[in-house]
């Protein structure tokens, strides 16, 4: 059982950790489950590689999550021992036989292929009642942060031939495709769906559903991009016009967005200097999306002295640097702290529900699984403002 504590002070009182550790909103992730189950136009999958602790699990299941996009046997291991009711969809396009022989046998029915070949692997250890998911790639520009369509996805006359490989082979494919991870662009989805519709109908296959991923954005400090409810609106309107007439279901298997807000990390600064900071996490640990991110996921922060106290003093950007002995562990922007920071302060770092704990390595020994539940929203000043306001009309706030 993990602890639970009504506010970050009272935790920080009551166990003054030295070790980073993971903060858990339920609240949080209750709330952004419900609002893809209301919003969006068809079954939600939760992309598992995200956020895997069995908490998260079972709060999105308890809330009505049912569909989980797996990507490997512990992931799927995990899903099937937190919801054994749960139907897992395996969205990685380039298995091993002996991950495609376990997960048929744990139930998995869904495999994510980009070429015929992946496809005969597939069916190769599986059955009749195999569903193909057919991966196209989205052409780059479509407004996200990350490109996934650069590794996976067939081109349009793979993604033809593959279908139509899977028809002849007596399967009812599926289609799916990413649009890219942080997507600023609500448009890039309605691409893709126009991309799916035609190359299917070229491919003179008809598919039952088409999966749009993930790619919806958290709204991190720097985060230009329209609310959630214009990503739902413009997908409900491409539905209705390109999709549900040809008796197209819709599902969507979002990460980010479903976690980044249920999540935060608390660090130590293990030693201040006049103009740095050490910190007890770092790019190797919880950080390490921040590295490949950059300016684009840059965090909302607070400062908790070791008596459960806000630090308010005038903000000044110090470098900040992780606990390993790596020179190369040192946060990509600097941190705006208050001045009155010291030795043995706390920082929380927010919206790092999402690839925050399932990305650190144990670099130096130096991982911490340590995971704790708060009651309440981040801070109760101007970041819990940001953010809530982020998600209906988001703005770049300073702290
Ligand atoms: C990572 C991933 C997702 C989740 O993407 P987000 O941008 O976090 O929403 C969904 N589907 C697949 C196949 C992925 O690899």
């Amino acid at each position: 059982m993990i602890g639970s504590y009504p506010t970050v002070a009272r935790f920080i009182q009551a166990e003054a950790p030295d070790a980073p550790v993971h903060l858990l909103r339920p609240h949080r992730l209750a709330r952004a489950a419900r609002d893809f189950i209301d919003g969006f136009p068809g079954d939600t999958l939760f992309a598992v590689k995200c956020n895997a602790h069995p908490l998260v699990l079972r709060t999105l299941w308890d809330e009505g999550i049912r569909h989980f996009d797996v990507a490997s046997p512990v992931e799927i291991g995990r899903v099937a021992e937190t919801l054994p009711g749960a139907a897992m969809f395996y969205h990685h396009p380039a298995k091993t036989p002996g991950q495609i022989a376990l997960a048929w046998d744990r139930g998995v029915r869904h495999f994510a292929v980009d070429c015929p070949a992946e496809l005969e692997k597939v069916a190769d250890r599986t059955g009749p009642a195999m569903v193909p998911v057919v991966r196209l790639a989205i052409p780059k520009g479509s407004g996200a942060v990350y490109d996934l369509s650069t590794k996976f996805g067939a081109t349009p006359e793979v993604f033809i031939a593959t279908l139509g490989r899977a028809a002849a082979m007596g399967f009812r494919p599926a289609v799916t495709f990413h649009v890219g991870s942080q997507c600023l662009d609500p448009a890039a989805f309605r691409l893709g769906l126009g991309m799916a519709v035609e190359l299917t109908g070229r491919a003179g296959v008809a598919v039952e559903l088409i999966d749009v991923g993930g790619g919806f954005p958290a709204y991190y400090r720097a985060t230009r991009a329209p609310p959630l409810a214009e990503y739902f609106r413009v997908i409900r309107q491409a539905h209705a016009e390109l999709t549900a007439p040809l008796g197209i279901r819709l599902a969507c298997e979002p990460g980010r967005a479903l976690v980044a807000e249920g999540g935060s990390l608390l660090v130590r600064v293990v030693l201040r200097k006049p103009d740095a900071v050490h910190l007890n996490d770092g790019i190797f640990g919880g950080l390490t999306e921040t590295y490949w991110g950059k300016d684009e996921l840059l965090l909302p922060l607070r400062v908790i002295s070791a008596d459960g106290s806000p630090r308010t003093g005038a903000p000044r950007d110090l470098t900040a640097y992780g606990p390993t002995c790596d020179g190369n562990d040192v946060l990509p922007w600097p941190v705006s702290l208050p001045d009155d920071t010291v030795t043995g302060d706390y920082i929380e770092f927010n919206l790092i529900g999402a690839y925050g704990r399932e990305m650190a390595a144990s670099y130096n020994g130096m991982r911490s699984d340590a995971v704790a539940v708060i009651e309440t929203d981040f801070a109760g000043h101007l970041c819990a403002e940001a953010m809530e306001s982020g998600r209906r009309t988001p703005r770049l706030e300073v702290l």
